[in-house]
């Protein structure tokens, strides 16, 4: 197995000894999102740093990839180059099963992590999610699909003349209203 393909950092040195350790990777085909997984166009790559802070230790770390998003006017593929960046503040508590967000009065937010093994796939895919457009065009002259046929007009014209959507909606309401 390979082991940059896990996205974790053990921080059982820095844990016992102040100090600062590293970890990087790679991750393939998908990344495991909130909802749905971000399908990618090639490898994304991730690394981080952990570094003592007193009690608390500060993580900061980043991920670059091709996210495979679909054009909002034609639906076809369309690749976009995210490039993420994060912080987060870590206090090590063995007594938390899970990464637990606790909110500090100074209205600093730090996670609590019970095993010196720490999974970074949340912060990673939280980070990436987040830089990502919100959604995507194939190319910026993308004509769209015909809303009659559903020809994709960037393969040319396919006849039809198109009719705004709300004088549409509006006649069916006008017939509606008449049969009332
Ligand atoms: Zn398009
Ligand atoms: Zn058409």
């Amino acid at each position: 197995m390979d082991v940059s393909e896990l996205q974790s950092i053990n921080l059982a040195s820095i844990i016992k000894e102040p100090g600062s350790t590293s970890a990087e990777g790679v991750i393939r085909n998908e990344i495991e999102g909130g909802s749905a997984p971000l399908p990618l166009q090639g490898d994304a790559v991730w690394s981080v740093t952990v570094s003592s802070a007193g009690e608390e230790y500060w993580l900061s770390g980043e991920v670059h990839g091709t996210v495979v998003m679909e054009c909002r006017r034609c639906l076809k593929p369309a690749p976009q180059e995210v490039d993420a960046y994060f912080q987060h503040l870590l206090q090590y508590d063995p007594a938390v099963s899970e990464l637990t967000l606790v909110e500090g009065e100074d209205g600093a937010d730090v996670y609590h992590f019970g095993e010196p093994d720490l999974d970074l796939s949340f912060f990673i895919s939280q980070a990436f999610a987040l830089a990502m457009p919100l959604t995507a065009l194939c190319d910026e002259s993308c004509k769209g699909l015909c809303p009659v046929c559903g020809a994709d007009l960037n393969d040319g014209d396919c006849g039809h003349v198109v009719e705004a959507p709300v004088s549409s909606a509006l006649a069916d309401l006008g017939k509606f209203l008449d049969e009332v």
